[in-house]
């Protein structure tokens, strides 16, 4: 029986939140808004419009880069892509291909199994949005609003071997995103969109991981997934298809899939028989971009600190637990409001950890995962793990006495426990937890109960 491996390259496309579009003045906050209300000549590929950079588009684009550990290529230039679709009214979309701003990075995911991998980032180009089009009822409409707002590309080698780790992949995208403020990337909202290219390859035997393997002759391209869910759910029914079609001696073709949430399976959209000619040349309106180190090294030493390694710092040097630190990063604000509670805590000694396990814990939280407001502030959690502390009853003796009390009040939970019934004592210590308020310690206390009861 042959052993099948899977062979995932990923594609991620992110809208930046700039103020104005790609190549021209008009608003990119577009979403929601009446159609074809933020246009001009140039996004409406005007004859004779000419196009200008967003300088700041391309400086989130380096950001994007950095993050990911790409080298910022120190020239770069853009390109057209022709083709014909009505998405976009020139005729081509501006992007790149031969001089990306950002080339050869890499990020570490890690899959379900635990298992840490480095996903090699081939490149991170930047490029402009379609205009969007509705298909309704016979008739075919196209807003604008979205033709020309930036977007980044980032294209990974095909180093995945399994969804779970995709999904690790696109989770950090998109709280690296945050962090770096570049997008809301919100996907639902289309700011961020996946593309998953799957195939299989046939090994004869069971190999290490390496990246020097020969790639499948063909690879099937998942187009426009818009949640994490569906595109996990998408590549391990391709993988599953794919493994059938070629142990019933099927040949597999390089096409484009979508996903049917409904049947729960991918679906043909389109068989590319032949290689798609775009005819890539570079933009003659637009001058190529210089990144000069000191820029790059500007634009570096402002990045934020970055998910991965506030997730370190917390257990290295908090000693806070790997499942609390993710918790705590996972949302930026959190992670800010979690630093400033350490930085007040310090200075009235409040342990770190026990303001993580507060934070982690607390009905603030909770709501803020639904949707709501962080509501509390650095002061009132420092605050509030104090209270807890001072409130804790650490005097033994005084534990000894309210034991004694409980038990002597509950004579037939103390009957069951000395019968053999163990799970008794829980109802001993919920006593003691009732006559202290919750303030002393429930382990402190079955210990102690125990002991009584010998
Ligand atoms: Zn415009």
């Amino acid at each position: 029986m042959s052993i099948y491996k899977p062979v995932i390259g990923l594609e991620v496309h992110v809208e930046l939140n700039t103020k104005s579009k790609m190549f021209c003045s008009c608003s990119a906050d577009y979403f929601g808004k009446a159609p074809n209300t933020h246009t001009c000549p140039v996004c409406l590929g005007l004859p004779g419009a000419l196009p200008y950079a967003n300088k700041e588009a391309i400086r989130k684009c380096i950001q994007i880069g950095l993050a990911l550990n790409c080298t910022i290529s120190e020239d770069s230039l853009f390109e057209r892509k022709n083709y014909f679709y009505p998405d976009l009214a020139k005729g081509f979309q501006i992007s790149q291909l031969r001089w990306p701003l950002c080339v050869g990075g890499e990020i570490e995911v890690e899959s379900d199994f635990g298992e840490k991998s480095l996903i090699r980032i081939n490149r991170v180009h930047q490029e402009e949005d379609t205009g969007k089009l509705s298909h309704l009822g016979g008739v075919t409409l196209i807003d604008f609003n979205r033709s020309g707002v930036p977007l980044v590309e980032i294209v990974t080698e095909p180093d995945f071997t399994d969804s779970s780790q995709i999904r690790d992949y696109a989770k950090k995208l998109q709280q690296i995103f945050r962090y770096l403020g570049v997008s809301n990337a919100d996907m639902e909202k289309g700011d961020m969109r996946l593309e998953a290219n799957v195939s299989v390859r046939e090994v004869k035997s069971e190999e290490g991981r390496g990246t020097d393997f020969e790639l499948p002759n063909y690879r099937v391209e998942l187009k426009n997934i818009n949640s994490f869910r569906f595109i996990v759910a998408a590549v391990e029914f391709e993988i599953k298809r794919q493994i059938n079609a070629l142990e019933a001696g099927e040949k597999l073709h390089q096409e484009t899939r979508g996903w049917d949430e409904d049947k729960k399976e991918t679906y043909l959209q389109r068989s590319k028989e032949e290689a798609n000619d775009y005819r890539y040349f570079p933009e003659p309106d637009l001058p190529g971009i210089k990144n000069q180190e000191l820029r790059i090294k500007e634009i570096q030493d402002g990045l934020p600190e970055l998910p991965s390694a506030r997730i370190k710092k917390y257990i290295d040097q908090y000693g806070i637990s790997k499942t609390t630190a993710e918790t705590l990063v996972a949302d930026e604000s959190l992670a800010e409001l979690f630093d400033g509670a350490v930085k007040l805590g310090l200075e009235e000694n409040v342990p770190v950890k026990e303001v993580a396990n507060y934070l982690v814990n607390s009905p603030t939280l909770a709501s803020h995962l639904k949707g709501g407001k962080l509501n509390i502030s650095p002061d009132e959690i420092v605050q509030a793990v104090k209270e807890k502390k001072s409130g804790k009853i650490e005097d033994e003796g005084e534990l000894e006495k309210i034991a004694q009390e409980v038990i002597s009040e509950n004579e037939k939970s103390v009957n069951d426990y000395k019968s053999g019934k163990e799970s008794a004592i829980m109802a001993l210590v919920g006593g003691v937890m009732r006559k202290t308020s919750g303030k002393a310690n429930a382990i402190r206390v079955k210990q102690i109960l125990e002991r009584l009861l010998l």
